[in-house]
């Protein structure tokens, strides 16, 4: 196990992937790049019609391309050293990690872009279910690669939606626009602040002396994807109560934390909490991209933290490991730390003055270790750049 993961180098992946695809299919590839992403604050917001603040990540995944003639789409996997053969027209899911691929495929038929009648080679350094979404930095890297091999473009916004439709409809996973988006949209030295209902965003400048630092708990719970659907709902009764008082509401996005104090009285406790989560969640959002704009960090860092007590308390998705994890970050010296994705495990995001990352890094590894007898896995990354070609020029730049 890897303490500290830190990217490979670029260029060198591009060249070993060029290598690969001209050994297998006796042909000049064209490849492009997707990052993973992290989300530094707005936690199940987007499907309460809220705000985001996600960060692309400097591990992604790599789509090598070019077209074949016969009709059919093979897919190489250099992780999993797989290869799948797949027709669009009758596509159906399989099950593994080539639905990802056949997905974005199918919808880009559906839409009528694209090839699949083509080779695809993907490798990723993204790690795989960590929260990283390594998901969508293959559907991103995997679509732009099918469009262009089609010798077409496609808007970004464009192509993050398609892509979440794959992974909705097609894989099956209930997931809002964010991973997709910020892998399209990613900007490098800045946070992405993405109003889920309208997609309008805004690219916030992150200081360049302050790293992120990622630390993997190491734990999955199995209660998650249930967990997930349930507080779902419970929004969604929220909503349903607190429309017979406030008729204009659509979605928790548009309640202020002061109607739901005025209306608390009609929700039972329990869709209090959870509706309080929510609504607190979309201020700080806002709160913390004005603090970095105004470069107070330290608010930054206090709304973090607010986070992920309101998290705990309030919405129920922590657990021991990830709270012990941000008690530990916040003791050696994080600006701010929070749980990151959807909860019961998987990565907290802390945001670190760089030239103390080091230090930090082994003090939390350590403490971690002593309490839960687990390793954590550390990613450090700045703010990354969305996807691309790879070309020489940009392999130069990376
Ligand atoms: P996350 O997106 O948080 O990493 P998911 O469960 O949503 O976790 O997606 C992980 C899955 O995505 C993997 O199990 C695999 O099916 C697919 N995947 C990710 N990276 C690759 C890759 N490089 N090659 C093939 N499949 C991949
Ligand atoms: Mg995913």
């Amino acid at each position: 196990m890897v303490e500290s993961a830190t990217p490979a180098p670029k260029a060198a992946i591009a060249e070993g992937l060029r290598r690969e695809f001209e050994v297998r299919f006796k042909s000049q590839p064209r490849i492009f790049r997707a990052p993973g992403r992290v989300n530094l604050i707005g936690e199940h917001t987007d499907y309460n019609d809220g705000w985001v603040m996600p960060a692309a990540i400097e591990f992604g995944t790599w789509a090598a391309v070019a077209p074949r003639s016969d009709g059919t789409l093979h897919i190489v996997s250099l992780n999993f050293n797989e290869e799948r053969v797949v027709s669009p027209e009758g596509a159906e899911r399989r099950g593994d990690w080539s639905d990802y691929v056949s997905g974005v495929a199918v919808m880009l038929r559906r839409a009528g872009l694209g090839t699949a009648d083509a080779n695809l080679v993907l490798w990723g350094d993204v790690p795989l279910g960590a929260g990283l979404s390594s998901s969508a930095s293959v559907e991103i890297s995997a679509g732009l690669a099918l469009v262009a091999a089609g010798g077409q473009q496609l808007a970004r916004t464009e192509l993050a939606r398609l892509c979440q439709r794959a992974e909705n409809d097609f894989v099956g996973a209930r997931c809002g626009i964010m991973d997709q988006f910020i892998s399209s949209h990613g900007r490098a030295g800045h946070a992405l602040l993405l109003d889920c209902r309208s997609l309008e965003y805004e690219l916030i400048p992150l200081p360049a002396d302050v790293a992120i630092v990622i630390a993997n708990s190491m734990v999955k719970h199995e209660l998650a994807a249930g967990e997930y659907n349930a507080r779902r709902a419970e929004c969604e009764e929220g909503v349903l109560i607190l429309q017979r008082s406030l008729p204009g509401i659509r979605a928790l996005r548009d309640v202020s934390l002061q109607q739901l104090e005025q209306h608390r009285g009609d929700l039972p406790p329990k869709i209090y909490r959870r509706c309080r989560y929510v609504v607190s969640e979309n201020a700080r959002v806002l709160e913390f991209a004005r603090a970095l704009k105004a470069g107070e960090l330290r608010r930054a860092g206090e709304l973090m933290a607010e986070s992920h007590a309101s998290l705990r308390d309030d919405y129920e998705v922590s657990c021991r490991e990830l709270d012990l994890l941000v008690s530990f970050a916040s003791e050696a010296g994080a600006i701010g730390s929070r749980m990151t994705g959807g909860g019961f495990g998987g990565c907290v995001v802390n945001l670190v003055a760089q030239a103390d990352a080091e230090r930090f890094q082994s003090e939390l590894a350590r403490n971690y270790e002593q309490a839960t007898g687990m390793k954590p896995e550390l990613y450090r990354t700045r703010a990354a750049d969305g996807a691309h070609e790879v070309t020489a020029r940009s392999e130069k730049n990376a």
